[in-house]
């Protein structure tokens, strides 16, 4: 059954055909390692874990390359302002390289509670400024540089297809949407390869330019293609990185090679929190950590993004979340119910649910397969097999259900004990306010013992007082 493919590049759903008959290679943007990964980033992953493990499934060999960025990002994905890793490691009094390190590792810890694979090849790019500086270097030599006092910078005007993928309009944009960065460049589109004359950067490599340090763009060129060849197969990323950095990714890798870059481009859309846009000033940015707090399990997540299409916005909430997660306990539960697996499986069922994941990773339909299963009459044992056999897409680990399921009752436990041990330390604070507003009171000290009452009110208790002392209520 062919496989089809949405491709941002045709913004048309394709038949996938790999270059190579002996594998697939597959290239996802890494993590900016400067902070702790959010519910938006697994959405993304998640989408990329379910693509590879759809090829897989259909028996490709998958080699699946996935960068960290550890230098070289803005704050904004242009070249303006500040180096994310510099942001985080001045914020935390800590080095670059320890900011990175630390991050990444979170990152990859939460990966594996969201059952993603790890891919194949993981680069850092500080490990890989030569093959950046050889790129940059093979660009220049091809005619698309020029040299500012900021670094080399790339002409996008040298390469007509620049606005093509992302439907960029440069009438518009002369306007003022992408403004020139600096006097120098000579299109509002050009971006930097290389910047140098930073004296302030954390992290500068010798170059024949000078001191300096990657762009961000220029990295997933450099590394895609060192593992992978100058043309792959697959390209993933979320949909914010099209007009720029994928854009950008394009332009250097075809003017550096000639040859096409990436055949099809897969682009998750964006996780937002009850409707509006998830960010840290807005406080409803939320990671794996916050989620368990409110007793949800990673798998539960999961099975939320499998609820929808990785094309269109994830609205997450709170309700939502709940929804998932009854239905995958309700799915672990059937589980464990059912006998041994059958060497046979069910091949009606398979047919749709192969149906459903080859067309654009259908993953809402494929579900809805596994739940007709379950109320079907089939022998036991072959809906066991079957089930088990969707599993290598989905990822839920029915194989592991009574683990999973005693996970979340663990995890329920350990929330209530918290609870109530936050409680308790509140309650003897207020406790210990209510001796002090006592000693204040004597000393007729009235203005400061009323202070008090607020100082006990944020504690979340009301107080009574009462001719046999001060009564402690919970609000
Ligand atoms: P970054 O670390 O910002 O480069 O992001 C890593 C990946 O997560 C990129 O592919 C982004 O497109 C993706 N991403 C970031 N925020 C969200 C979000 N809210 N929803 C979906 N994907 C996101
Ligand atoms: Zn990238």
């Amino acid at each position: 059954m062919p496989i089809k493919l949405f491709n941002t590049a045709s913004r048309k759903v394709e038949t996938f055909q790999p270059l190579n008959k002996k594998y697939v290679s597959m290239y996802s943007c890494g993590i900016t390692a400067y902070y702790y990964t959010h519910i938006g980033h697994l959405y993304t992953y998640t989408t990329s874990d379910l693509l590879r493990r759809v090829l897989e499934y259909a028996g490709y060999d998958i080699r699946h390359v996935m960068n960290v960025t550890d230098v070289g990002h803005m704050t904004s994905d242009a070249d303006e302002g500040e180096d994310k890793l510099i942001v985080g490691a001045k914020k935390e009094n800590k080095t670059p390289a320890e900011i990175a390190r630390f991050y990444e590792k979170c990152f990859w810890e939460e990966t594996v509670k969201m059952n993603i694979l790890k891919p194949n090849t993981i680069c850092r790019a500080t490990e890989h400024i030569s093959d950046m500086l050889h790129l940059i270097e093979q660009l220049e030599k091809n005619g698309y540089t020029y040299k500012t006092s900021v670094g080399v910078i790339f002409d996008t005007s040298k390469f007509a297809a620049y606005p093509n993928f992302a439907k960029l309009n440069l009438a518009k944009q002369e306007a003022g949407a992408r403004v020139k960065i600096d006097k120098e460049r000579k299109n509002p589109w050009d971006f930097a390869l290389w910047v140098t004359n930073q004296p302030n950067h954390l992290m500068q490599w010798d170059s024949k330019w000078g001191k300096g340090f990657p762009g961000w763009h220029i990295e997933c060129s450099a590394m895609s293609m060192r593992y992978l060849g100058e043309t792959l197969d697959i390209h993933t990323g979320g949909i914010d990185h099209i007009p720029v950095h994928h854009t950008n990714e394009i332009a250097q890798s075809e003017c550096a090679t000639g040859k096409k870059f990436v055949n099809y481009w897969t682009h998750t859309a964006f996780l937002n929190v009850n409707n509006t846009k998830m960010s840290k000033s807005l406080g409803n940015l939320y990671t794996l950590q916050d989620l368990a707090g409110k007793d949800f399990v990673p798998l539960a997540l999961r099975y939320f993004f499998l609820g929808t299409s990785y094309r269109k916005p994830i609205n997450f909430t709170w309700e939502a979340l709940n929804a998932a997660q009854t239905a995958l306990v309700k799915l672990w539960k059937h589980c464990l119910e059912l006998p041994a697996p059958a060497c046979e499986v069910l091949a009606p069922y398979i047919k749709n649910f192969e149906e459903a994941i080859y067309d654009d990773l259908n993953m809402a339909k494929a579900l809805a397969v596994v739940w007709k299963l379950l109320e079907s009459k089939e022998d036991a044992s072959k809906k066991a097999a079957t089930l088990f056999h969707m599993d290598k897409v989905f990822g839920l680990d029915l194989a592991n259900a009574r683990t999973q399921l005693s996970n979340l009752e663990n995890l329920k436990k350990e929330n209530l004990i918290s609870k109530d041990k936050k409680y308790l330390e509140k309650e003897f604070k207020a406790l210990k306010l209510i001796e002090h507003r006592y000693l204040l009171k004597q000393q007729k000290k009235y203005q400061e013992a009323d202070a008090i009452r607020d100082q006990i009110k944020k504690l979340g208790f009301s107080i009574e007082d009462s001719k046999d002392g001060t009564i402690l209520k919970p609000i």
